[in-house]
């Protein structure tokens, strides 16, 4: 459907953000495009639509080469749906009619054919309800299922998606995604940017990590994220794994750590109970070790396969003993550690051999009474 050969931007500035992009797309297939920021990845969707000017190489689409100064973009257009992480939405305009414009203007569809569409895909998007309400009415969560049902009324063959749900709070990134998922299980074809990895795994066909101007490695979820072959995508997937917070001293922000705590846990979709645990076992961990004699380094791991969630302490160098045998120890804040743990692990770096305790979350912390 789509054939990218030796893409390359370079913006105004002399900028290169695109050195060689090469990829062939098919019908039905889903994409995320996950990699660091500033590496391409706006600019390369941008570019497959024609929002941006490519300064090399060619694109086709359906074997049409849209940078020929001879296509019609505005169709090609059409045909590519966009959906960005603000929702654009036309905030003069009721849901319904923000819905219908573009049918009625470009496709020529009668007033009444496309409101009877438009109101089938709200309710493909849980929003019928809300068809005669105004854009400044919906959550954010709502105004993105409306931006992806109006993308869908044009009928488009493909859609591309530029971190849909990046601008969104917290609690509404489920419901985005769960929309976008049933596009996926319906057999659109999409091209979706995007910082939630359980979701890229889940709903992808294949994963492109791109990183300084290139595709750098493109396979299944399984591998890219399971077992990357490349050096870059490994550092990177291992990074993203991670929640990592230095404590300097017993005076650390707490609300800021919290605050990242809770952001890692809804990442990966885990349960309040575990959030409420993960916090917990933080909270008391931080009473039991030493943070007076220099920075503690603290790593949350989720491991998808077991779903075990672990915490990672790195201590300063010289302390040697923490957690067992100290009789100053608070013995309350231990017993909640033992009680939400299954397994505390002693080792030390391999480099500077710096006391490193991995403390393991039980599954079923609560119903253990010890
Ligand atoms: P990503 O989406 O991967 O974060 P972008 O495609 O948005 O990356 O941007 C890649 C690089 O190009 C960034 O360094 C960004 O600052 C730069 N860039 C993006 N748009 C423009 C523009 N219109 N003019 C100049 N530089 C730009
Ligand atoms: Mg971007």
């Amino acid at each position: 459907m789509i054939q990218v050969t030796h893409l390359q931007k370079q913006y105004s500035n002399g900028l290169q953000v695109l050195r060689d992009v090469n990829t062939t797309i098919k019908r039905g297939e889903v994409i995320s495009i996950i990699g660091p920021s500033g590496t391409g990845k706006s600019t390369f969707l941008r570019c497959l639509n024609m929002l941006e000017t490519p300064t090399g190489g060619q694109i086709l689409v359906n074997g049409e080469d849209i940078t020929s100064p001879k296509t019609d973009i505005t169709k090609i257009r059409q045909k590519m749906g966009m959906v960005f992480q603000s929702f654009n939405l036309f905030e003069h305009l009721s849901i319904i009619d923000n819905l219908c414009l573009a049918p009625i203007r470009l496709l020529g569809k009668s007033k009444e054919e496309a409101k009877k569409r438009g109101l089938e895909l709200l309710a493909m998007v849980g929003l019928v309800e809300k068809a005669d309400a105004m854009p400044s009415q919906l959550s954010g969560g709502q105004k993105q299922r409306v931006a992806i049902a109006r993308c869908l009324a044009m009928d488009p063959e493909i859609i591309l998606f530029d971190e849909p749900t990046s601008a969104l709070d917290p609690t509404m990134v489920s419901e985005v995604l769960g929309v976008i998922k049933t596009l996926a299980q319906q057999g659109m074809t999409m091209i979706i940017v995007t910082h939630e990895m359980r979701f890229a795994r889940d709903v992808s066909t294949r994963i492109f990590y791109m990183d300084q101007g290139v595709i750098y490695e493109d396979g299944t979820p399984e591998q890219i994220f399971g077992n990357p072959l490349q050096e870059r995508t490994r550092v990177f997937i291992n990074r993203i794994r991670d929640y990592r917070y230095t404590i300097h001293s017993a005076q650390y922000d707490l609300y800021e750590l919290q605050g990242g705590l809770i952001g890692f846990c809804q990442k990966y979709f885990l349960s309040e109970k575990k959030q409420f645990n993960v916090q917990l076992l933080v909270e008391e961990v931080l009473k039991v070790v030493p943070l007076d004699k220099g920075d503690v380094e603290l790593a949350l791991r989720y491991s998808e396969k077991g779903e075990k969630v672990s915490l990672e302490l790195t201590m300063p160098q010289g302390v040697e003993q923490v957690l067992e045998n100290d009789e100053n120890i608070d013995d309350l804040a231990m017993m909640i550690i033992q009680g939400l743990c299954q397994n505390i692990e002693y080792q030390h770096t391999e480099d500077t051999g710096q006391l490193r305790i991995c403390l393991t979350l039980k599954d079923k912390p609560l119903k253990d009474k010890k």
